[in-house]
């Protein structure tokens, strides 16, 4: 069943709403704004109607902060005002609102709208998973990744964690386009694309396309050794698929992975990490290719098959 926030200061009025909608959704009450973000962010709501005049924050401001966090952003607010100027009601909507609703209301044209915009809110969400996911590995895709690894950094830096980026490219992938056809190319980028996000399933942790045959990876909380370490696990396991190559490149298709591991502070940038990351990559490539090359961003770098 699908879950419905109202946020309204007056518990009668609040209560009204949820005897219209409580047939058909789950709903929860807030009569202040600060306990409604709160909740808001806790919990998967379909809809939020929001009352614009509260005790300690008004609507407006409240659906801004909603609209800022990415956590509340998809969720549609409905505004529900005695205020029935124009003026406001164009504030709400400018702001982001789907709808704005002027007190009295029609107990059948609240459930009424709640139901349409649950019902597109939906569609969006749908929308949205297939369009962050790569249709040939079923990974995340180039999207999904710009932003999810901004987010994860920003994570690290609050959460004062540990932050590791790493690159994947394919060895020698003309080669094998070249030898068996690019149908079977395709195959082979989505059977490592599997194996390797096998080994990612944290919930910090990130796993995407990154575009042709090169992947990347974000994981949070490891030191630099121990990621290192997990790398060169997930370096075998791409090998031990035991994909014939073309004999004159390699026996078994590989990946070669560079990568590095940082404690982020404020002010840091996650581009120059990523630069890391990728010139390791290179370093990976040059020294021989099916190896992983880490750095700790400071003195160390470490090399191995
Ligand atoms: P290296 O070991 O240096 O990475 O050599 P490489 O041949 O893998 O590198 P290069 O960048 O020269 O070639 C990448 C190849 O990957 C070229 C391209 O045909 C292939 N490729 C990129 N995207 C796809 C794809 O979606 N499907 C298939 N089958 N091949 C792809
Ligand atoms: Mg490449
Ligand atoms: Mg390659």
């Amino acid at each position: 069943m699908d879950s419905i926030l109202v946020i309204d200061d007056s518990r009668a009025q609040a209560e009204y709403l949820k005897s219209i909608l409580c047939d058909d959704y789950d709903v929860t009450i807030c009569v202040t704004a600060e306990d409604g973000f709160r909740k808001a962010k806790a919990k998967d709501f379909s809809l939020i109607i929001l009352d614009i005049i509260l005790p300690d924050m008004d609507g407006f401001t409240l659906l801004k902060k909603f609209q800022e966090n990415i956590l509340t952003r998809y969720v549609p607010v409905i505004l529900i005002s005695g205020l029935a100027d124009v003026q406001h009601e164009e504030k709400g909507l400018m702001l982001g609102a789907v709808d704005y609703i002027t007190k009295p209301f029609s107990p059948i044209t609240v459930k009424a709208r709640a139901n349409i915009h649950i019902k597109l809110h939906h569609y969006q969400a749908q929308f949205m998973r297939q369009a962050m996911v790569d249709q040939l590995t079923g990974v995340a895709n180039r999207r999904r990744y710009e932003d999810d690894s901004i987010m994860k950094w920003r994570e690290a830096v609050r959460l004062g964690l540990t932050f590791s980026v790493c690159m994947f490219d394919i060895d020698k992938f003309k080669i094998y386009n070249d030898t068996f056809g690019h149908p079977a190319g395709d195959k082979v980028i989505a059977s490592v694309a599997k194996t390797v996000s096998s080994y990612l399933q944290r919930a910090t942790d990130f796993f995407g396309r990154y575009g042709g045959e090169e992947f990347v990876a974000i994981m949070i909380g490891n030191d630099a050794r121990s990621a290192f370490e997990f790398l060169k696990t997930i370096r075998q396991a791409v090998e031990d698929l035991h994909i014939p190559h073309n004999p004159d490149a390699a026996k078994w298709v590989t990946v070669s992975i560079g990568g590095v591991t940082l404690l982020p502070k404020d002010g840091d940038s996650y581009d120059t990490y990523l630069k890391i990351a990728d010139t390791m990559l290179y370093d990976a490539k040059r020294f021989g290719r099916n190896m992983v090359v880490w750095s700790d961003a400071g003195q160390e770098q470490w090399r191995e098959k």
